[in-house]
């Protein structure tokens, strides 16, 4: 026999409902700081005990809330912040769904004590765990006072999925980062047992950085900053690991203030990196993109931490190219201009190797690669006196010595510059590759005299015929072939030897899931990365002072310098003040 539908109780419905926003005392901690944010504070304070598992308290100074809303405000879909449908596609606060305070709560003892600026009296209220009290006076100054009690304790099934204290304090921890980082003119103050954790005053980006990551993230960056117009843009800094000796790994995305992870974002900057990162390493990034909110859909997800966006190549390839720009800077060059007259001024046209002992070392060269070989006769010291020297100063010093023959070292002013002679050689080898190739606008394709014939799954038919164009542009000429089929009838000469099939289909997935791929480029750079392997000096090739500095001034000058081919570092540098600390001089 059938059995009868009933109507659930509300405190149930809220429980259900708190399963999914509030699964654990970090994400109750969300809730409440992005509550105190959208009611415009300028100080939120956070207390915790035993990592949030007793107690989660939170202070504003926001606008408070009025009496008669305050027993609207803990019920289920009541919200101050949207108001009609419209609203809904233009979300600008961080809340919008009416169910944080209702579903905290019911599985808690909860109590929210309120004053709004300019009145003369406060209120609170109390419920536990659901069952709700009167609203009665209270003293306290202008905002907000929420604290919330042993969270899931007569909620047994709930609360075994809650792990040690230790770990639920460290996701609280990141969750108060996260929001901190993003709101850096709200004063706000971190305490877990009593003991206070971080005190953030309002302050610069790249101070609140330093105060919560530590210095080597305010130091070590690349700074983005990228209007593309008035409704999307992007800014922040992005990392690279060879340069950050943390093992933490720092991956912070923000969207009109709201942390994000998305698969297209992550993918975006995964391309952004592509080219300078050692395989085995994940990139580092904060980042923070504006985008008109009519342009994403927030509302994906309780938890709000997914998006859609309305173009998603667009985004993709936005932030995908802005990284990569910020990533390929040159190594910084002395704005002297007397500098830039010796040495780069007429640098375009005369790549010309005098030395035949680089000749030499370049046999598998061919015509087209042997400009990319070193010029040492602009470089050559003889013609500079050292007081000329010491005015120029080159970012990477002057060289002195080739250490067996592995390492350049050379002097600057203010210290010691060591650099891998071969990681060097081959990035400048492979960025020259690539401008030569380039230079030729589009990629030379070769018709092929037996088309190959793929099988494709249906979702990639549209993705073709959108994109058709562009994969001519890569030097792949493809056609749908009937329902089911495609046929590839010219390829990429520089990738004559790739499995076409496969490298066909892996870009039109990416076509399709991101707007945007990065697959042939890919390809592309890692063969002519084989090439320059090939024919970079060598560790044991000999090289003369002239040659040295050659290879110094052409690194300055080189996009992405800073790096291998494989994301190693081509130099590091030893300042005459570490120096004097190992050695203890002037203690
Ligand atoms: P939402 O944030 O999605 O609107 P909540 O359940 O988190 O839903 O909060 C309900 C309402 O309570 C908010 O819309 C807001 O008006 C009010 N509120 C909650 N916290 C605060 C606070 N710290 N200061 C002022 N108002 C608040
Ligand atoms: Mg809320």
């Amino acid at each position: 026999m059938a059995t009868r539908i009933k109507q659930l109780p509300d405190y149930l419905v809220n429980r259900i409902a708190a399963g999914e926003v509030v699964e654990r005392p970090a994400s109750a901690l969300k809730e409440l700081i992005e509550n105190s944010i959208d009611a415009k504070a300028t100080k939120i304070i956070v207390e915790l005990l035993e990592g949030g598992i007793k107690q989660i308290k939170i202070s504003d100074n926001g606008e408070g809330i009025f009496q008669d809303d305050i027993a609207i405000a803990i019920n289920r879909h009541t919200t101050s912040k949207i108001s009609s449908e419209d609203d809904l596609y233009q979300i600008k606060t961080l809340g919008f769904r009416g169910e944080g305070l209702a579903s905290i709560a019911s599985v808690s003892r909860f109590m929210l004590s309120s004053k709004v600026t300019d009145y003369n009296h406060g209120y609170k209220i109390n419920s536990n765990f659901g069952i709700v009290s009167e609203v009665i006076p209270a003293a306290l100054n202008d905002g907000t006072i929420i604290e919330v009690n042993d969270l899931y304790h007569s909620i047994p099934a709930r609360k075994k999925f809650l792990k040690t204290e230790t770990t639920e304090y460290s996701h609280c921890k990141a969750i108060f980062e996260r929001l901190a980082l993003s709101y850096c003119d709200i004063f706000f103050e971190f305490y877990n047992n009593g003991k206070m954790i971080y005190r953030l005053s309002n302050e610069t980006l790249l101070k609140r950085i330093e105060n919560i990551f530590g210095e080597n993230y305010s130091s070590n960056y690349f700074e983005i900053n990228e209007i593309s117009n008035k409704e999307l843009s992007i800014s922040g800094y992005v990392y690279h690991p060879s340069y950050s000796s943390n093992s933490k790994i720092i991956q912070h995305f923000y969207i009109n203030g709201r942390f994000v992870k998305d698969r297209v974002i992550q993918n975006a900057i995964k391309q952004g990196f592509s080219g300078v990162l050692h395989h085995e390493h994940q990139p580092q990034y904060i980042l923070f993109l504006k985008i008109n909110p009519l342009d994403i859909d927030v509302n994906v997800h309780p938890s709000k931490s997914e998006v859609r966006f309305k173009d998603t190549g667009q985004i993709h390839s936005f932030i995908s190219g802005t990284i990569r720009k910020a990533l390929s800077q040159n190594i910084y060059i002395s704005p002297t201009k007397d500098y830039k007259d010796v040495y780069i001024a007429d640098k375009k046209d005369s790549y010309v190797s005098s030395y035949d002992t680089l000749k030499r070392s370049f046999p598998k060269l061919n015509d087209s690669l042997a400009n990319t070989s070193l010029d040492t006769n602009l470089f050559n010291l003889d013609n500079i006196d050292n007081e000329s020297k010491s005015e120029i100063n080159p970012s990477l010093g002057f060289a002195i010595a080739h250490l067996l023959n592995i390492y350049i070292l050379a002097q600057t002013n203010d210290g010691l510059i060591i650099v891998d002679t071969h990681a060097a050689h081959e990035r400048i080898l492979l960025e020259k590759l690539k401008q030569q190739l380039e230079q030729a606008s589009t990629i030379a394709s070769q018709q092929l005299l037996l088309p190959i014939i793929i099988n494709i799954p249906e979702v990639l038919h549209e993705t073709i015929l959108i994109h058709k164009e562009s994969l001519l542009v890569f030097g792949f000429e493809i056609d749908l072939l009937g329902e089911n089929q495609l046929i590839i009838r010219a390829v990429p000469i520089l990738l004559s030897n790739a499995n076409f099939e496969k490298l066909v289909l892996a870009v039109l997935n990416e076509l399709s899931q991101y707007g945007n791929s990065n697959i042939i480029m890919e390809h592309r750079e890692k063969i002519l990365s084989t090439i320059a392997c090939h024919n970079a000096i060598r560790a044991n090739d000999s090289l003369s002072i002239p040659e040295m500095n050659a290879i110094l001034r052409d690194m300055e000058i080189t996009q992405r310098a800073n790096y291998c081919n494989h994301g190693r570092p081509t130099w590091f540098k030893i300042t005459m003040s570490e120096l004097n600390a190992m050695f203890m001089r002037g203690k």
